[in-house]
């Protein structure tokens, strides 16, 4: 019985019970089910059977504290990474992967390097989120989002991701706010398409990278399939529908993709004023040079001027290989 199916469970069994399951798996975050003191013993005993909750797990520590990265054995041995980002705000926000590895060969991009192996069930999904709730609780600290920006492309694995968003949603379990959730893409338009036609208040974000089709097709492949004039189409339709912001991720490489010839095209993208642009240092990986921090504040200044909303994003936990793109399970770590 799986973790997102809790109720199978409880078939024959009063209402109540899965509600009492439901509490102590997401809320008490027990691992084990002996600790579900409210259910007999044999009823503990079988959910141990049917429903394991520990979660194989290696954890490391950034120096600055502010990111943690668990690195995941799954029941194939199969690996991969979650990483909890600590905001000077108080965010706790946790990067959780889709699929172990990544089939879309982003050049820039460490867990494109990895290949594809398999998507990721909704249980693998949930454990993540499980296992890092955990961990935070013993510093009495939490989850307050959950991003979709850890290894993988969310799209290409739509319904085990949706799935696991709406067991961890749900008020008798989780209970984290729609609002709390964000998808980052690469650019899959059914994906894009299909949420726009869900009625849920979940954040979208696209990894947009370049500001035309020449270079955005060297960079991610995808984009040969799903070109940008496509892409800006569908997420104009998902803004229409939904009345959404949706924010376009722009790392910015040194000499490939941080001119002014490319802000201002970039600028041209950006005709919503539902649209906003996150700046992210590009986090080394071995295939190109960061842009300095000079040429970042002049891009962004420039973006600023032409009435774009510019955020960036601050670079986390190099140090332990937990930055964005840099999850490559394992292969840096063992
Ligand atoms: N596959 C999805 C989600 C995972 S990637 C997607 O591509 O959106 C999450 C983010 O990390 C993307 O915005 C991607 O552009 C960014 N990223 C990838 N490699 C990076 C790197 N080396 N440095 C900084 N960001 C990177
Ligand atoms: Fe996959 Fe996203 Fe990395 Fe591209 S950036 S290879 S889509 S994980």
């Amino acid at each position: 019985m799986p973790l997102h199916n809790l109720h199978e469970h409880f078939i024959n069994q009063p209402k109540f019970r899965v509600k009492q399951a439901k509490k102590a798996v997401y809320q008490d975050l027990i691992d084990d089910w002996s600790l579900a003191t409210n259910f007999s013993l044999p009823l503990r005993e079988s959910l141990n059977q049917a429903c394991l909750l520990q979660v194989q797990a290696e954890f490391f520590v950034a120096q600055d504290k502010k990111s943690v990265k668990a690195l995941i054995t799954l029941a194939d041995r199969q690996k991969i990474e979650t990483v909890i980002l600590k905001n000077s705000d108080g965010r706790n926000s946790l990067c959780v992967s889709s699929q172990v590895g990544c089939p879309m060969g982003c050049k820039f991009c460490a867990t494109g390097d990895l290949g594809f192996k398999r998507d990721l069930e909704p249980d693998e999904i949930i454990n993540q989120v499980l296992l890092m709730a955990r961990y935070l609780k013993n510093s009495n600290d939490k989850i307050t989002n959950i991003i979709f920006m850890g290894m993988g492309e969310p799209f290409l694995n739509y319904d085990n991701v949706l799935w696991a968003i709406k067991v961890l949603n749900d008020a008798e379990g989780f209970n984290l706010g729609a609002r709390h959730f964000s998808i980052s893409t690469c650019g899959v338009i059914p994906g894009i398409t299909k949420l726009a036609k869900e009625k849920l208040q979940i954040n979208l974000a696209i990894s947009l990278n370049a500001p035309n089709d020449e270079l955005r097709s060297k960079l991610m492949p995808i984009n040969k399939k799903y070109s940008l004039e496509k892409v800006m189409m569908a997420v104009k339709d998902y803004v229409k529908r939904t009345n959404r912001q949706v924010m376009f991720e722009y790392l910015l490489i040194q000499d490939v993709n941080d001119s002014l010839v490319q802000a201002r095209e970039l600028v041209r993208l950006m005709n919503h004023n539902l649209f906003v642009v996150n700046l992210i240092p590009y986090n080394p990986t071995g295939a190109f040079k960061p842009t300095n921090r000079k040429q970042i504040g002049i891009f962004k200044k420039f973006l600023e001027a032409k009435g774009i909303n510019v955020t960036q994003r601050m670079s986390f936990g190099q140090d332990i290989m937990a930055a964005c793109g840099q999850l490559a399970a394992g292969k840096n770590t063992d």
